[in-house]
């Protein structure tokens, strides 16, 4: 199977397959250097744009270069990822046809609120490119930041 990147509608660019691929198929890793959790917020306190992917119990993340950083996020997403043993893969998680955009849900559990907005376009978009438990999370956070100013 081939890839290639060009524009999106997503965002800026995007992961697209030139040939079909098959439900459970792997089709490509998340590559990059591991960092510690520490590294990576000095490395881009300043950076808007980064592809970090967490991996373990979060305290290391891929800092990603490669292909599948240009994989865009959807709430209604044609693969997954799968941690095998340190390692990231990209699998398929229905037929996708030639020419088809591969996105996977980041489901994001950091970082800026103003940056996780989401325009996947799915008719279940979630609005955001948190995780569903994020979200959870941070609404319990912001009700109990409401009730302490309400005092
Ligand atoms: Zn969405």
């Amino acid at each position: 199977m081939a890839l290639m990147i060009r524009s999106s509608a997503i965002h800026a660019a995007g992961c697209y397959t030139t040939g079909p691929i098959r439900n459970g198929a792997r089709v490509l890793e998340y590559t990059g250097p591991r960092i510690s959790k520490e590294q990576a917020d000095a490395k881009y306190e300043h950076s808007p744009t980064t592809y970090l992917f967490g991996i373990g119990d979060g305290s290391k993340v891929i800092d990603g270069h490669g292909m599948a950083m240009f994989l865009n996020h959807s709430c209604d997403p044609n693969c997954e990822t799968d941690e095998v043993r340190g390692r990231v893969w990209i699998k398929a998680i229905r037929n996708i046809a030639p020419g088809e955009e591969l996105t996977y849900d980041y489901n994001l559990y950091d970082g800026d609120e103003d940056e996780a907005v989401c325009n996947c376009g799915a008719a279940t978009c979630r609005g955001s490119m948190y995780s569903p438990d994020e979200l959870k999370r941070r609404a319990r956070a912001a009700k109990r930041t409401t009730r302490k100013n309400s005092r």
